[in-house]
């Protein structure tokens, strides 16, 4: 069994991860995490804390990552949404065996020490969802 218990974070593709931060810190006054660069992905990431939630912004390291291919196809913006679940495992394999299309059988490796896995668009009504179970 398993249970989701909130947003964990909006992920947003952006071309420059820096002038996007500017707008959350100057202009909303948020305060931003530091960055990780997450070499599988090809991604580096910030996030900024927004009360239970936080707001991830992803910028691709290569133009053949996937945030680089979002952005040639869909341009900058919203890429995926991520909820928490308390057992990503437990949760998986529920999913598998209700016949969810999955991206991800398996957890990997999320940026700050999160176990993630990806649900395809297909299966959840048009977004890219991610679970996420922090420790
Ligand atoms: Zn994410």
């Amino acid at each position: 069994m398993f249970k989701v218990l909130r947003v964990d974070h909006i992920g947003i593709a952006v071309k420059d991860l820096a002038q996007a931060k500017k707008f959350y810190t100057e202009m909303l006054g948020m305060e931003a995490m530091g960055e990780e660069e997450v070499a599988e992905q090809k991604v580096k990431v910030c996030f900024i804390p927004c009360g239970d939630s936080e707001v991830e912004l992803l910028e691709s390291t290569s133009p053949d990552g996937p945030i680089a291919k979002y952005i040639e196809k869909n341009g900058e913006g919203i890429q995926h949404m991520a909820l928490r679940v308390d057992n990503i495992e437990a949760a998986l394999a529920d999913l598998k065996e209700k016949g969810v299309r999955l991206i991800d059988e398996k957890p990997r490796y999320g940026a700050g020490g999160a176990s993630i896995a990806f649900v395809h668009p297909k299966a959840t009504g048009g977004i890219l969802l991610e679970l996420s179970q922090r420790k």
